[in-house]
């Protein structure tokens, strides 16, 4: 289904312009009337991250007149790996200055507006609605779901992109068209089940083959070239090297753009929505949660205390807390690894950041060690409060 141009065209183009985009003006399909509507065009990249990166870079060389970033996010050494806008001197600065500064290199045309803040339900809205279109490279679910009711609301069209380890997502969605996110998710998956890229990680290239599938379309939308992926979800796994194409329909029941929406505002809380952990492990860690600056203590005044990290064997590589012992999760989840933990010792859980050791605390309390705790923040908290000489991740 071939789509109406998404943007009128700019009255003209420069001498600056035309030579500039010139490999563009001798495409047929493109030409001097595509690049005018590139030039018109107002996008919004939500996050300056691992796909935001390649989208941004993208999109600036492609001449999108105007691109908006949204991040309040700073550029950490972690992100070097695959947030290719950003380099080494980027580090501790803000993530939506520092791509600023890169888009200018690569096309001072580009008009870039930065908005350093976190996007939330009191400003996406009135951010939104001066752009076009968005294109979302949002790594969480909460935001991934008030993206998608916001421009579902405004009327908007917008690509999406994720990514997970060597597995990647793209479609784009636009109600007036076709279906949206939440006809395809309608629900967030439980929480703890599906890992960010910070707790599972990814290849970096993944943002590259997702990202270019973005700016891909977006310019597609832009300039109403080519068939836009309304309706259908690229699948890409870069292992067998395979793209698989899902046709996806509008759901007559979904909750937002369906026959009878139940959702008809944003959520008043989208964290709550997608909840960090489950209510299961909420329950557990209430009064059984001790700081990482504690767990110190603890060990320095003799206290018999069984450490146990519920990460993956690989990020044990990468660090450890003096006197941890490795059982990860799903050890502890199915049952295999309790006849490992001792009944008269203190046992204290700790995984990356909290959320997985809160899950594994949950099995041992049901399990009958009522007296086990977890450590807030997990190691990143060690590192951060009590040894900032451990590499982190
Ligand atoms: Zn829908």
């Amino acid at each position: 289904m071939a789509l109406p141009p998404l943007v009128e065209p700019a009255a003209e183009l420069s001498v600056d312009e035309i030579r500039r985009y010139s490999r563009h003006l001798i495409i047929p399909d493109v030409g001097m009337d595509g690049q005018k509507r590139l030039k018109n065009a107002k996008v919004l990249a939500v996050g300056a991250g691992g796909l935001g990166s390649p989208t941004l870079m993208y999109l600036a060389a492609a001449g999108v007149g105007t691109l908006g970033i949204i991040d309040f996010d700073t550029v950490d050494e972690s992100n070097l790996q695959r947030q290719i806008i950003h380099g080494v001197s980027d580090v501790g600065t803000p993530k939506a200055e520092s791509a600023a500064r890169s888009i200018a290199e690569i096309n001072p045309l580009v008009n870039v507006v930065i908005h350093n803040t976190a996007l939330d339900r009191d400003n996406v809205k009135e951010i939104f609605s001066q752009y076009d279109l968005i294109v979302d490279g949002t790594d969480n679910f909460a935001t991934r779901y008030m993206v998608n009711d916001a421009a579902v609301l405004l009327g908007k069209p917008y690509v999406w992109g994720s990514i997970y380890r060597f597995d990647g997502q793209a479609s784009v969605f636009w109600e007036e068209h076709g279906p949206c996110y939440r006809c395809l998710y309608p629900e967030p998956p439980p929480p703890g089940m599906v890992p960010s890229c910070a707790e599972g990680g990814v290849l970096g290239v993944l943002c590259a083959s997702i990202g270019s599938i973005q700016v891909n379309e977006a310019i597609k939308l832009i300039t109403g070239i080519g068939e836009p992926l309304v309706g259908r979800l690229m699948v890409y796994d870069a292992l067998e090297m395979e793209y698989r194409r899902i046709k996806v329909r509008k759901d007559p029941n979904c909750a937002l753009c369906g026959e009878n929406p139940t959702v008809t505002d944003l959520l008043e809380d989208y964290e709550d929505f997608c909840g960090a952990v489950s209510e299961e492990a909420q329950e557990a860690v209430t009064g059984s949660t001790i700081t990482a600056r504690e767990l110190k203590e603890w060990q320095d005044s003799g206290k018999d205390v069984f450490l146990v990290d519920v990460r993956e064997p690989a990020e044990w590589e990468i660090n450890r807390i003096p006197g941890a012992v490795l059982i990860p999760k799903g050890e502890v989840l199915s049952g295999e690894a309790l006849s490992r933990f001792p009944q008269d010792r203190q046992i204290v859980l700790h995984c990356k950041s909290g959320v997985r050791s809160a899950e594994a605390l949950a099995a041992l309390k049901a399990a009958g060690f009522k007296d086990a705790v977890h450590v807030q923040g997990g190691i990143v908290s060690w590192v951060n409060t009590v040894d900032p000489s451990l590499p982190s991740y």
